[in-house]
């Protein structure tokens, strides 16, 4: 039924942005291209589906991007967030590719909003995506396609085969300090199910695009223990840890720290799976936030940055049961944004307690220690109050009063393989796989083991994805054809 290239020049593992971007790329430098994305059409493209913004550098005001966002202040904050432990020519990398991208996807036919456009907010960093992920993928497939990828459903690599290479590669010695060994090893071909059997294909050169390993339970809870069951996966369901462990065991060197996640507070009433970002809960400051016994334990008015749903997201994970309730009234309810689940909401405390499951006593006197200490001003006069709330103290007094469950929402962990400068991966023992490339979420680590800046794994996603596409084409016709 499928009528797949048994040996194409190059092989991409992966369906979202990573892998279209290195698709596209390969096939457009002339290499036979054959895709495998392990999701059925009608949920295709991984995490990117969800996306709606991605970084990139510029030096001055762009259609799409009010102001410059130069070299200098991408690296800052990068650093500021992430600090400063990249490869450099990685990082270089990512920078120079990033200047880029809006022409590229604008070629592709990927909609932007424009700056004067309106609907999405206000951008100098990052260009937004008009229709989100869903229109990016439509137009990276369509393109796909009209070049001749050839792209399989529903197809799982499960193991990458490695060899020694027939030929030693020979590394001339220098002075360096970290003088790398020859390749140990080269990827000779590559198991993925399809339909419930196994197949085998020999690519010349295979690149990995296949994202994180975020939705896979089993997996976290090696890092998380039970805590894991208590999160909700905010992306695709297909981002499991199969592939990952077949590398891992080979040797492959890994990136990151698998105990590592990008958390944030979401409803709790999501779905287990694919909620994307309606679900968000953000308006900690406009009221407090107790566990599931009742007691508050953070300041709620800490965090000032509109971000503050992923300070959240990490708090929620350390919570018991990893569950907790924003508490509002009816001032507070206002200033929540609009949220795609209703607050629940009771005319007494009493009544929202036994709504939510939580016990009555202990809520109201939570609430009644909260509004003794605060002042009707917000003056922050919350004397004696622990934890303290330091801005926004406003008594919670007005009826009705309402409540969001939240629980911590896994975005990604911050885990994968080691890559050199040119995305190959790197082996344990020392020298990469030559003919194994990686890009997007796979490889993220690299750049970013913690804290995140908005629009940074899309930016990675299509920056490494057509780096790693050049580098395999190049390297397919350099082999000798
Ligand atoms: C709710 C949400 C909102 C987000 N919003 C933004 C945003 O606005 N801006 C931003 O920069 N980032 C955002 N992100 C993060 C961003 O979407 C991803 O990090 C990025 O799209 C990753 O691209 P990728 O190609 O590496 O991986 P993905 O897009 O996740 O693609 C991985 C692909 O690999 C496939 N796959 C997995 N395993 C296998 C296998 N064994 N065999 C074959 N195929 C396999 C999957 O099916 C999938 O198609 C968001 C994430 C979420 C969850």
């Amino acid at each position: 039924m499928h009528a797949l290239p048994p040996q194409p020049d190059v092989l991409v593992v992966g369906g979202g942005t990573a892998a279209l971007c290195a698709a596209i790329t390969t096939r457009r430098a002339g290499a036979s291209v054959l895709l495998l994305e392990r999701a059925p059409k009608g949920e295709r493209g991984g995490n990117t589906r969800h996306s709606r913004n991605f970084r990139y550098v510029h030096e001055g005001p762009s259609p799409f991007s009010a102001g410059a966002y130069p070299e200098t202040e991408f690296r800052s904050d990068l650093a500021r967030v992430a600090g400063r432990d990249q490869d450099p020519a990685l990082l270089r990398l990512l920078i120079e590719r990033s200047r880029e991208l809006p022409d590229w996807l604008a070629h592709l036919g990927v909609p932007l909003q424009p700056v004067a456009g309106g609907g999405l907010p206000h951008s100098r960093k990052t260009a937004f995506l008009l229709g989100g992920g869903k229109t990016l993928l439509n137009a990276l497939y369509a393109a796909a396609e009209r070049l001749g990828v050839a792209i399989c459903y529903g197809a799982s690599v499960e193991a990458i085969q490695c060899d020694e290479p027939s030929a030693p590669k020979v590394v001339p010695r220098t002075a360096a300090k970290d003088v790398y060994r020859a390749a140990p090893k080269v990827v000779h071909s590559v198991d993925y199910s399809l339909e419930g059997s196994l197949h085998t294909v020999s690519p010349q050169i295979a690149i990995l695009c296949c994202g994180g390993a975020q939705a896979d339970r089993e997996w976290l809870r090696t890092s998380w223990g039970e805590r894991a069951d208590g999160f909700i996966n905010r992306g695709t369901p297909h981002a499991k840890s199969g592939l990952l462990r077949n590398l891992l065991s080979q040797g492959i060197a890994a990136a990151g720290d698998p105990a590592a996640a990008y958390l944030v507070a979401v409803d709790a009433r999501s779905p287990a799976d694919d909620g994307g970002i309606v679900t968000r809960v953000r308006s900690m400051h406009a009221g407090i936030v107790v566990d599931r016994d009742g007691q508050r334990r953070y300041d709620e008015g800490a965090d000032t940055a509109s971000t503050r749903y992923s300070a959240w997201g990490q708090r929620l994970a350390d919570f018991p049961g990893q569950i907790g309730y924003l508490i509002l009234d009816r001032r507070g309810l206002q200033v929540e944004a609009p949220s795609f689940y209703p607050a629940i909401s009771a005319p007494s405390i009493a009544d929202l307690a036994q709504q939510l499951g939580l016990p009555p006593l202990a809520l109201e006197r939570t609430l009644s220690a909260y509004n003794a200490a605060v002042s009707p001003r917000g003056a922050n006069a919350n004397e004696g109050l622990l934890p303290p709330k330091s801005s926004d103290a406003l008594p919670l007094t007005e009826p009705p009063f309402a409540a969001y469950p939240m629980r911590p929402g896994i975005t990604f962990t911050y885990h994968g393989v080691a890559v050199d400068a040119r995305l190959r991966v790197r082996h344990r023992e020392g020298g990469v796989i030559d003919n194994l490339f990686a890009a997007g979420m796979l490889m993220a680590p690299n750049l970013f083991s913690r804290g995140y800046l908005s629009g940074l794994a899309l930016m990675i996603g299509l920056a490494t994805g057509r780096a790693a596409g050049e580098g395999a084409a190049r390297d397919a016709f350099d082999d000798g054809r």
